[in-house]
């Protein structure tokens, strides 16, 4: 099997768009940006062993590898289009490719993003997709516009993904006593780690609706933590009002909880301020899910999860606000400040569990 018998494998599933004059076969491919709109690029990188488990299923890798970096086309606000691959395989498998190409395409073909070039060579497993998607001149969502007085939304549940992680990972390094075999394990919450949900049509909705948005990938606080330096601002959220799965709350106790909650990564929820006077355009876009101005009432069941891909909204729940100053806090029910071990993941710092 040689590298051009791989490409092939993963040409046969590339998925086709009007918009690519000249796809996967030359040196480079060649994309129509539709006039009046910004082209929006970004790249994120899987490697074993530090973003997934070795032995973890080719298809969800390929599932995440594409689902990590339209989550960041969401959080500009953008519609995803086209995507290259660069591949890096100890050998030349074709079974991998072919059961990675299954995740993949799965996620691309439901969010309507053509596979149009990548690079396929040899080294130790790594996966790096880069995702390109158009907005409207000028309407991109960034990380910079959060002002005082803004609430903040979060979409989704938080820290079912880095719950996930800790169950999951390898026996010998669980807790003492936790007998959990990965075959009972709640596959909702599995599938949260695996086969995370990029909230597109979510981030579309919010143009001309949120201040500022990012998506959270490494931690709630962490993420929340380049909002509030970008826009020159403090956030401060409320414990008690940070949406969980009813998975969550089964697995774990309410302290295990919030820490997988706010400074768990893997989410890929995206996080937004919305000013007051635009509160109510939330409310219209988001019935009957719509939960923020309302008293906090226990996360739904995480029904229909991948509708988020194709035009349904997951729940948005109001967390907390923006304030003057800076840093990210998180208050008790009695306003008390919630001491954290840390704000989230970070490469060069964090071991993997
Ligand atoms: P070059 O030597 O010019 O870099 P390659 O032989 O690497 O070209 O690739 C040939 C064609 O196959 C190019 O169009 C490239 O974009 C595409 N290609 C290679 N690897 C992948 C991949 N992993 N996914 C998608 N397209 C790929
Ligand atoms: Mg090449």
């Amino acid at each position: 099997m040689a590298e051009f018998d791989l490409i092939a494998r993963l040409t046969a599933r590339a998925g086709a768009r009007g918009d690519v004059a000249l796809g996967i076969g030359d040196d480079a491919a060649l994309l129509e940006v539709p006039a009046g709109e910004q082209l929006v690029a970004c790249c994120d990188a899987l490697n074993e062993g530090v973003h997934f488990l070795p032995g973890t299923d080719p298809a969800d890798i390929g599932w995440k590898a594409l689902a990590v970096n339209l989550s960041d086309l969401a959080a500009m606000g953008a519609r995803p289009a086209w995507a290259l691959l660069s591949l890096t395989l100890p050998r030349a498998d074709a079974d991998f490719v072919d059961a990675f190409m299954h995740g993949f395409s799965a996620l691309a073909d439901a969010a309507g993003t053509a596979l149009v070039g990548g690079d396929t060579t040899s080294g130790p497993l790594s996966i790096c997709v880069t995702a390109l998607g158009c907005v409207p001149r000028g309407q991109a969502l960034t990380r910079a516009g959060a002002r005082p007085g803004d609430a903040v939304f979060v979409s989704g549940t938080l820290g079912d993904a880095s719950a996930a992680l800790e169950h999951l990972r390898p026996m010998g390094t669980r807790h003492p006593g936790e007998g959990r075999s990965d075959d009972d394990f709640p596959m909702s919450l599995r599938d949260r780690l695996h086969r995370p949900t990029p909230r597109i049509a979510l981030g579309q909705a919010l143009r001309g609706v949120a201040n500022a948005v990012i998506d959270v990938s490494d931690g709630l606080l962490a993420d929340l933590g380049h909002i509030a330096r970008a826009s020159g601002v403090g956030i401060e959220l409320d414990a008690e009002a940070l949406p969980a799965s009813a998975a969550l709350r089964a697995l774990c106790d309410p302290a295990e909880r919030l820490r997988c909650q706010a400074t768990g990564g893997d989410d890929y929820e995206l996080v937004f301020t919305v000013p007051s006077e635009r509160w109510e355009t939330l409310r219209a876009t988001f019935p009957p899910e719509f939960r923020g101005a309302l008293p906090i009432t226990p996360s739904p069941p995480l029904a229909g999860e991948r509708a988020g891909v194709r035009g349904a909204f997951p729940a948005v729940t109001r967390i907390g606000r923006v304030v003057a100053g800076e840093g990210v806090r998180v208050l008790d029910a009695d306003g008390v400040p919630v001491d954290f071990d840390r704000a989230g993941w970070e490469h060069f710092m964090d071991k993997v569990p």
